[in-house]
């Protein structure tokens, strides 16, 4: 493990002439929770996407705990990994979405033990222990066999995040997790990715919760046009913004 879990350098992306990301720096250290607030079209989500290269950069680099994304170094140059080489790289990050996407026709815990069956193709005991604990931790020990459609969205979420775990992960990273939850069933969602960073996960996570920002988040940028307007402890870029694109955004939200 290095002393990064993280590291963008200079990030850039575009689609087609419309340039999304414009030179992204970011370092995020072992079990750190990261913060990622801006309006919407900042390029948040792509952001995010790129770092687990559901899309790939157009200039720049990133590190996921010292190993390139997407790309090995030889002589200077940069050559494309294999899809079976990113593959692996990607089974290392876990992500969840604003929209869950569980597998409606399997149960709970056949959710959950999906993938490492059959991307990690693990033994089938193990990874049902796993699952069950996993599904214990984020409170849902009596739903396990129960199917998506019988679940509320705040449980379905919770579900997607003890998906995600079962892989284990060494980098979480979340897309507005809370944004597609009726108010009264946020705070479950925030309490079990809470518990995730006191247990020591490493966190990207996009939000417009700016309590959780403030309490559980380590480090925050805020993100407006495709560039890290501003960046630094929650508390003080929350309490006492510079920017007045950070300040004009934060008078909205809070
Ligand atoms: P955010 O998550 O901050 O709301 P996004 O990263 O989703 O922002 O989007 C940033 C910009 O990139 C938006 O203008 C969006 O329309 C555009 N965009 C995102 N994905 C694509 C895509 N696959 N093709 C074309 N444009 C895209
Ligand atoms: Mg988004």
């Amino acid at each position: 493990m290095t002393d990064e879990m993280v590291r963008a350098e200079n990030v850039h992306k575009s689609f087609g002439s419309l340039e999304v990301l414009k030179g992204i720096d970011l370092v995020v250290r072992p079990g750190e929770v990261c913060c990622v607030l801006g309006p919407s079209g900042s390029g948040k989500s792509t952001f995010l996407r790129c770092i687990n290269h559901l899309e790939k950069i157009n200039a720049g680099r990133i590190f996921v705990d010292g190993d390139l994304i997407g790309y090995r170094e030889r002589g200077g140059k940069l050559h494309e990994l294999k899809e079976k080489e990113v593959a692996a790289q990607r089974r290392a990050i876990g992500m969840v979405f604003q929209r869950f996407n569980l597998f409606p026709h399997m149960t709970v815990l056949q959710n959950v033990m999906e993938a490492p069956c059959r991307v990690k193709r693990e033994n089938k005991n193990e990874v049902r222990d796993r699952a069950a604990a996993l599904l214990d931790r984020v409170g849902l020990a009596d739903k396990i066999d129960g199917y998506p459609s019988q679940l509320s969205g705040g449980q379905q979420q919770r579900v997607a995040i003890a998906r995600a775990l079962a892989m284990r992960p060494k980098l979480m990273l979340f897309d507005e997790p809370t944004s597609a939850l009726d108010p009264e069933l946020v705070g479950e969602v925030l309490d079990v990715m809470k518990d995730l960073a006191r247990d020591g996960m490493t966190m990207v996570v996009v939000t417009h919760e700016i309590g959780f920002a403030r309490e559980v988040g380590d480090s925050l940028i805020f993100m407006d046009g495709g560039v890290v307007v501003e960046q630094g402890p929650p508390r003080e870029v929350i309490g006492n913004p510079q920017q007045e694109r950070t300040q004009a955004f934060l008078s909205k939200v809070l």
